[in-house]
């Protein structure tokens, strides 16, 4: 019996690190500046600098962050933001979190992600936003998304939380938008020991108003100038991430190292496997295949102990949660149809040639090629 390849190993990547990880809590620990406080703004800088841009700030999880996007573009109730239905639940909550509706335009069948062809027609007098999100590491399609934005005056946000470091058309993702979210879930690409975010932006009076968002609505303590959270990245988070994202870009030449080993095994199955279009980078979050036999290779896999998940099972315009919005199965059939396909092999930028190869012959035995 071979060895079962873990879908995701987070043990391998803390090996390496956890002397300095432990010193860098340890430090904390010493300081004991908690909440904010000199780890998370030394890590602000750097991650600010990672992306290219002039500020970033730590929120205590991407979820926030997006939520005081959201905020920061004024969306409110009565407001349409549109995004897509087919990410984690998260990328709508934000728009539900300041009573506003989200409004779904289905996906472009190649990216996965929101599918700039169908934007226009969704745009109402009642549009705020837009929030597109780069999905699985892949890149939207800036340049068609910000044409029609910029047409229509409205200003969109990046949901980055899967793409740390992916580039469109050579530059780092983060900037495009007027504001752009990233997610430090410890399985995402740069990960908190604990929950975390950011908020990164050029534009120095959202900052500005995002700063104060993130602390109760209040620049000076004690003083609140409109309703706030309290959404501040923990000391001991700031500390953990400065140490790991020194690891990143190593990290998804990695990622990139495996999908393109994938991209060669796989070549000759009937997966359909995942394309990064002409000119960008995927952060490879994850590398997702399809196949119409989907739920029977999953079973395969499980059977043979090489790992997997399904992301995501259910659009967000048939779950529960979003019933009272009124759509019904059907209403974004390339949405849908990725949902029974799709399925997700393991990828991390630790896996060995060895684990690559033992995905694939498990994989290929399925189809008997
Ligand atoms: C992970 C994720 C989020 C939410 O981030 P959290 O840090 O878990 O709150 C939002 N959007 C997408 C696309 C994500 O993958």
């Amino acid at each position: 019996m071979s060895e079962p390849v873990p879908y995701l190993d987070l043990r391998a990547q803390m090996k390496p690190l956890r002397a300095e990880l432990d010193a860098a809590i340890a430090r904390t620990l010493d300081h004991c500046s908690f909440c904010l406080g000199p780890d998370v703004a030394q890590f602000e800088k750097d991650f600010a600098q990672f992306c290219d841009a002039k500020f970033a700030l730590g929120f205590n999880s991407g979820t926030s962050a997006l939520h005081v996007a959201m905020r920061l573009l004024n969306v409110g109730p009565g407001d349409e933001v549109i995004t897509t239905p087919y990410t984690f639940i998260a990328t709508s909550w934000a728009i539900s979190y300041c009573g506003a509706t989200p409004v779904y335009v289905d996906i472009d069948d190649a990216t996965f992600n929101l599918d700039p062809k169908l934007l226009e027609k969704a745009i109402t007098p009642r549009t705020k936003a837009v929030l597109p999100v780069h999905l699985y590491g892949q890149p939207f399609d800036v340049d068609a998304i910000s044409a029609i934005c910029r047409k229509h005056k409205l200003p969109f946000v990046e949901d980055a939380a899967q793409a740390h470091g992916a580039k469109y058309q050579g530059r780092t993702i983060g900037t495009f938008g007027a504001v752009s979210c990233f997610s430090f879930y410890p399985a995402k690409n740069l990960g908190a020991c604990g929950e975390g975010g950011a908020l990164v932006t050029n534009d120095v009076s959202l900052a500005a108003r995002a700063k104060s968002l993130r602390e109760h609505g209040s620049t000076v303590r004690y003083h609140h100038d409109e309703v706030g959270y309290n959404y501040r990245l923990e000391g001991i988070q700031g500390a953990v991430l400065g140490v790991k994202l020194k690891h990143l870009e190593a990290w998804t030449r990695g990622r990139q190292r495996v999908a393109a080993r994938y991209a060669e095994l796989l070549a000759h199955t009937p997966l359909k496997l995942p394309t990064v279009t002409a000119g960008n980078e995927s952060a490879w979050h994850l590398y997702t295949v399809r196949s119409p036999r989907r739920d029977e290779l999953k079973k395969h896999l499980d059977a043979n102990g090489i790992g997997n998940a399904v992301h995501y099972p259910m659009p967000l315009h048939l779950q529960k949660a979003y019933a009272h919005l009124g759509y019904k199965a059907g209403d974004f059939p390339v949405s849908e149809q990725a949902s029974r396909e799709v399925l997700s092999l393991p990828m991390f930028p630790e896996l060995t040639d060895a684990q690559i190869q033992r995905v694939a012959t498990v994989v290929k035995d399925f189809f008997r090629v």
